[in-house]
C-alpha cells in the first residue's frame, strides 16, 4: 500500500515516468487492482530522487543538464552568477516544483544540503575567461574548494567539469587521460588551463585525504542550441556571422584542428559519470573524436546555412592549440559512452536554434568581442 501513497505524492513531479510496480500495473491474483494502478512509482523511484546542485546551471551546458535532471524527477538547485549566461536559459524551468534558481558566486561559501554536485561554474570561452583572468582562477580554485567542502560535509558526490585545455597545446595526439599536457603557465590562457588543473588537484586531494566521492570529466569542445551568440567560440561565431551576412573570421590560416561534441551527447556523458561506479573518479575524456580543421568547419557552416559570407583571416591568438582530439577509450570501457551525433547533424540543429532567436536580445558578456 505504501508505494501507492508515494505514487500519489510523486505524480506532479514525475509526469514522464513510466509505472514500474508490477503489482500495480498488472494486479495481484486474487486481489483488487490498487487505486493508483498505472501510477505506482515504487520505493525504488522515491529512493532515487536526489537533491542535486548544478553550479553554472544557467549556462549553455548547465541549463541542459538541469533540464535532464528535472525530467528524471530530481530536486535541482541551479546556482549561477549570470556572468556569461542569462535567465532566459532557465526561464522555462522556473515553474517546475523541483527546480530552484539561486543567484550566487561560487567563489563565496554557501551552505546547502545536497546529495550530488555538478561543478560547472566557470567562464569557458577564451574572451570571457581572459576578461578578468584573476577572477577566472579564483572561480576554478575557490569554487572547487567551496563545492568540495560542501560535498565533504554532506557526504555528497561531486563532479568537476574539467577541460581538454588541461592538455594545453598537446604534443601527443589524440589525447589520452594519461597525457600530462603541455600548458604555458604564464600565457593568456593559463588562468583557465591552470585554474582547471588546480581544481583537478583539489578534487583528487579531497578524495585521498577526506574520502570525498569525486568525479572528474575533461570536456572537449561542445556546441549546440543555447550557446551564447556572443561567446566568441568558433561555432557560435561562425553561425552568427553566416546568418547576419558578416565575414567569417578564421584565426590563423585555419589549419588548427578541434573535435566537436553535440551537447546532448555531452550531458549524457556527465550523468553517466556521476552515476558510474564509485571506484572510478576519472579523469575521463568526454568529446567527439571526429577531428576537423577550422577551415573545414567554416566551409561546412557556409554550406549548411546557405550563406554567401566570405572568409577573412585574423591573427592566431597566443597559445591557441594546434590540434585537439580526444581518445575516448576509457569512457567507452568504463561508462559505455560514446557520442552519437555527427557534426553536420548537430550543426543543423544549432543553426535552426540560432535562426529561432532574436540575437538583438543578447549582449556580449564582456567587451572582448
Ligand atoms: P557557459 O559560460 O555557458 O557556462 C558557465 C556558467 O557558469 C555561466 O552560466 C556563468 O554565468 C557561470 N559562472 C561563471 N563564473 C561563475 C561564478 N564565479 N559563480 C557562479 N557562476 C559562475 O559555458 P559552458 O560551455 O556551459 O561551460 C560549462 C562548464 O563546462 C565550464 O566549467 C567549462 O569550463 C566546462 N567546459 C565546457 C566546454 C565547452 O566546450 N562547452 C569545454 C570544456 C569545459
Ligand atoms: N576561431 C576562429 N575564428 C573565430 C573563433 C575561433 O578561427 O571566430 C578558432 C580559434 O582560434 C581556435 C578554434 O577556432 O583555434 C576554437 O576556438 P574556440 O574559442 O571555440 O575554442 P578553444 O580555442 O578554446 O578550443
Amino acid at each position: 500500500m505504501a508505494c501507492h501513497r508515494f505514487a500519489k505524492r510523486a505524480k506532479p513531479r514525475f509526469p514522464n515516468l513510466r509505472p514500474r510496480c508490477k503489482a500495480a500495473t498488472q494486479g495481484v491474483p486474487g486481489r483488487r487492482t490498487p487505486k493508483y494502478a498505472g501510477l505506482c512509482y515504487t520505493f525504488h523511484i522515491m529512493a532515487s530522487i536526489k537533491r542535486i546542485l548544478v553550479t553554472g546551471g544557467a549556462g549553455f551546458l548547465g541549463s541542459h543538464l538541469c533540464e535532464r535532471l528535472i525530467e528524471q524527477g530530481h530536486d535541482v538547485i541551479c546556482l549561477d552568477n549570470f556572468f556569461t549566461s542569462q535567465k532566459s536559459n532557465v526561464n522555462h524551468l522556473l515553474g517546475r516544483p523541483n527546480f530552484e534558481l539561486l543567484r550566487h558566486d561560487v567563489t563565496l561559501p554557501i551552505w546547502l544540503e545536497v546529495d550530488e554536485i555538478y561543478n560547472l561554474a566557470c567562464p569557458a570561452a577564451p574572451g570571457h575567461y581572459q576578461y578578468n583572468p584573476i577572477k577566472t582562477m579564483k572561480t576554478s580554485v575557490m569554487g572547487a574548494i567551496n563545492v568540495l567542502g560542501m560535498a565533504k560535509r554532506c557526504r555528497a558526490k561531486v563532479l568537476q567539469a574539467s577541460t581538454s585545455e588541461v592538455y594545453g597545446d598537446p604534443q601527443v595526439h589524440p589525447q589520452p587521460e594519461s597525457y600530462r599536457g603541455s600548458v604555458n603557465p604564464i600565457g593568456p590562457r593559463a588562468c583557465y588551463d591552470e585554474g582547471k588543473r588546480a581544481a583537478e588537484t583539489l578534487f583528487m586531494d579531497y578524495h585521498r585525504a577526506n574520502g570525498v566521492n569525486v568525479r572528474i570529466v575533461r570536456i572537449f569542445n561542445t556546441y549546440g542550441p543555447r550557446m551564447h551568440p556572443y561567446d566568441g567560440r568558433v561555432i557560435s561565431n561562425f553561425i552568427r556571422q553566416a546568418l547576419q551576412g558578416e565575414d567569417i573570421t578564421i584565426f590563423g590560416v585555419g589549419r588548427q584542428t578541434r573535435s566537436f561534441c553535440y551537447r546532448d551527447d555531452l550531458v549524457d556523458g556527465l550523468i553517466r559519470m556521476m552515476n558510474g561506479p564509485d571506484d572510478f573518479c576519472g579523469p575521463v575524456n568526454l568529446g567527439n573524436p571526429g577531428e576537423f580543421t577550422i577551415r573545414e568547419l567554416a566551409e561546412l557552416v557556409l554550406k549548411l546555412t546557405g550563406a554567401k559570407s566570405t572568409f577573412v583571416v585574423r591573427p592566431l591568438p597566443a597559445d591557441d592549440p594546434t590540434q585537439r582530439r580526444p581518445d575516448i577509450t576509457l569512457a567507452r570501457e568504463r561508462l559505455g559512452w560514446q557520442p552519437t551525433v555527427a557534426l553536420s547533424d548537430g550543426l543543423v540543429k544549432t543553426i535552426d536554434w540560432f535562426r529561432s532567436i532574436d540575437i538583438s536580445e543578447y549582449r556580449p558578456p564582456t567587451p572582448n568581442y
